[in-house]
């Protein structure tokens, strides 16, 4: 057993003082029983907590951290911006800087505003997206997760594509009335919406890799479906990349795909650890945004250059010649590997990449939306979550995220995750 005695003391001390000791719900361990780990530091591929273990990290951060914990030449970047100045409410060069490296990275984003998280940002292009339109109902799918704003906070009901009902009590139900929900990849559901509200609705905003109920890959025909139902209704198409962009591919889900977005929400990786959203795409769209047009929308911090240059930094190194072709190589060693373990003990798991996020799911059919996610064993997750942190391995602390890799997991972490899991495997705790 792992000595968390620190950890422990520290949740106690945490809880009395910050809602359940946590500062973002999942964090809390609560899906997969036990006490979540205080962390004392990351490195590269690994975290350390205050009682002195060490785990290989498939969290990141949730996604941000794809070249690992405080990569030498990220760090060197931040000292240098820190000794600048944190925040100038100015226009900075930095500012400049990484709206060049995304629009060269993202060619569909031709304009784009910084905002400082991923909340922000699909809350914001939203509204742009209605002022753009003049419309105001909103498509977004069960299971996919946009941030925490409250239009967005919305869970479909049956398996019906049904008008939105709040997920959280505080929010209120007039914020939701305009927000419309279908299953993922159900094309045919999104089209009975465009019928059922002819000229109503404004957008449709979708993870174009689901990782938010686990990672869900898009149908073949479902995000050109959504880009033809989207045009024909004279409605936009948004893209949130939050978590795919730089993650599933250098140029985001759209690169990947080939399918054009009208606008896209990002965050994560695109701060390198710092808080950074950002939301863009086309010249037309985006000059509406204040003040070159009449859409509000501001932020004290936006565009800090310490934040700035973490972007700058991440993005960089990601873009040297051979280190996406690295990550794509780890990441499929590491998903082969975990498939053959699961086979080997005859346990019925979905096993999915995509570029560096990965996922699995206990189940014995192919997850496609969240009705099918919901099926899986998450009484098996948890025991599994378990034995694999007893051997040195954190995984995210449910079963419905996604797993991501990061340029610092080479073959040595590779290896020592899959011993761990013929290990957990074999200890009798996970079933079978
Ligand atoms: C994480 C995430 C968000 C919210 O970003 P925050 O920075 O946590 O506010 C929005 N959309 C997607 C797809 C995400 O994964």
């Amino acid at each position: 057993m792992l000595n968390r005695t620190q950890s422990e003391k520290l949740f106690a001390e945490a809880q009395a003082l910050i809602p359940g000791g946590v500062n973002s719900p999942v964090r809390a361990f609560r899906a997969v029983g036990g006490q979540p780990l205080f962390i004392e530091r990351g490195e590269g591929a690994y975290l350390l907590d205050v009682d002195g273990n060490r785990y290989i990290d498939y969290v990141l951060s949730w996604g941000p951290l794809i070249l690992g914990h405080a990569h030498p030449q990220v760090a060197a970047a931040l000292a240098d911006a820190l000794s600048k100045g944190t925040s100038y409410g100015a226009p900075c060069p930095s500012e400049v800087e990484l709206a060049r490296l995304i629009t060269q990275l993202m060619p569909n984003i031709e304009m784009i505003r910084f905002v400082n998280s991923g909340t922000e940002a699909t809350m914001s292009v939203l509204r742009l997206a209605r002022a753009f339109t003049g419309r105001e109902k909103i498509i977004k799918f069960e299971g996919n997760y946009h941030g925490h704003a409250d239009m967005l906070l919305v869970q479909a009901g049956s398996g019906v594509a049904t008008l939105g009902l709040p997920d959280s009590p505080g929010v209120p139900v007039g914020a939701t009335v305009h927000t419309l929900t279908a299953p993922y990849n159900d094309l045919a559901a999104v089209q009975r919406l465009f019928e059922q509200f002819p000229d109503q609705i404004a957008a449709v905003i979708v993870e174009p890799v689901s990782g938010n109920m686990g990672l869900v890959r898009p149908l073949s025909e479902f995000l050109p479906g959504l880009r033809d139902l989207t045009t024909q209704a004279g409605s936009l198409l948004v893209f949130d990349e939050v978590m795919t962009g730089f993650r599933v591919h250098l140029g985001g889900a759209q690169a990947l795909y080939g399918v054009k977005p009208d606008l896209t929400a990002l965050g994560k990786v695109i701060g390198g650890g710092l808080p950074v959203g950002a939301y863009g795409g086309r010249r037309e769209i985006m000059s509406l945004v204040a003040p070159l047009g009449p859409m509000y929308q501001a932020g004290t911090l936006s565009g800090n250059p310490l934040a700035m240059a973490g972007g700058i930094s991440t993005l960089r190194l990601l873009s040297l010649p051979g280190v996406w072709e690295q990550l794509e190589v780890m990441g499929e060693k590491l998903v082969t590997g975990l498939a053959e373990r699961f086979a080997a003990a005859a346990m019925p798991v979905q096993v999915e990449r995509v570029g560096t996020m990965f996922g699995f799911f206990f189940s014995e059919q192919p997850i496609i939306n969240w009705a099918t996610a919901k099926l899986a064993d998450t009484a098996r997750f948890a025991a599994f979550h378990q034995v694999m942190l007893e051997h040195g391995v954190y995984l995210a602390p449910s079963q419905f995220e996604a797993g991501f890799i990061s340029t610092m997991h080479g073959e040595q972490e590779i290896r020592a995750t899959l011993a761990a899991v013929e290990k957990s495997l074999g200890s009798g705790r996970v079933g079978n």
